[in-house]
């Protein structure tokens, strides 16, 4: 597999270095930088053009979300993920809306991390699952504490026929799960989780987590339960 290089933005010394490592131990990641401020990840991110920035929010001259809209704005191959201590629903949602297509909280382990970059690079939107849990709040679900996908035969209003086990797929998704996560829960394989959400994804006609989770909710395909 190619390796795809990644860009870290984090301004605390011993994080920089934990998330370089995190990215240098994977085979298929290359640490294209590792720097610490706005604006030298904007001369970073306009020198190397990297596949992946990788996002602190919190930085001595501005704002992770600027530098993500930054990007964003300018068009180029490269795809933004956040990694922040900050998992409260207004960050949350400001870096989404500036184009975030990853959101990681810094309790991840170093191969979670890794793992997420390539799923966001395969066309997922991979989260923590408090992330998600945030996100649902943002659906008018009132201090939800479960989700359930609902049986096959339960008549959700109008959205398309999911089987029994993509249903079950789509609701861990919903949750945040990583496919992995996904197939050790559901006793699949990842290449099977992998298809189903392919096939869920292609029923919801949806290209990432964030829009299958508001398709899903939406259409009222898992039920957030009290
Ligand atoms: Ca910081």
């Amino acid at each position: 597999m190619a390796s795809h290089d990644v860009l870290i933005v984090e301004d605390d010394p011993p994080t920089r270095v934990w998330l370089a490592s995190a990215i240098e131990r994977h085979r298929d990641l290359v640490l294209a930088g590792a720097v610490g401020s706005c604006r030298e990840a904007r001369e970073a991110l306009e020198r190397l053009e990297p596949a992946v920035l990788l996002t602190d929010l919190g930085l001595p001259d501005g704002s992770g979300i600027e530098l993500i809209r930054w990007v964003r704005e300018r068009g180029g191959r490269t795809q933004s993920m956040v990694i922040t201590v900050f998992g409260d629903e207004p960050h949350v949602i400001a870096a989404i809306e500036a184009g975030a297509l990853g959101y990681l909280l810094k309790d991840a382990m170093p191969d979670a991390i890794g793992r997420s970059i390539l799923e966001m690079l395969a066309g997922g939107s991979p989260m923590s699952p408090p992330v998600a849990r945030y996100l649902l709040k943002r659906f008018g679900q009132p201090a939800s504490s479960g989700i359930e996908s609902l049986p096959a035969d339960a008549g959700a209003s109008g959205g398309p026929a999911l089987s029994e086990r993509e249903r079950e797929v789509l609701g861990y998704i919903v949750k945040g799960f990583t496919y992995v996560e996904i197939a050790r829960i559901a006793g699949l394989s990842s290449h099977t989780v992998a298809t189903y959400v392919r096939r869920v994804y292609g029923k919801l006609e949806v290209h990432s987590r964030g829009e299958a989770v508001y398709e899903a909710i939406s259409m009222g395909l898992v039920r957030v339960d009290e």
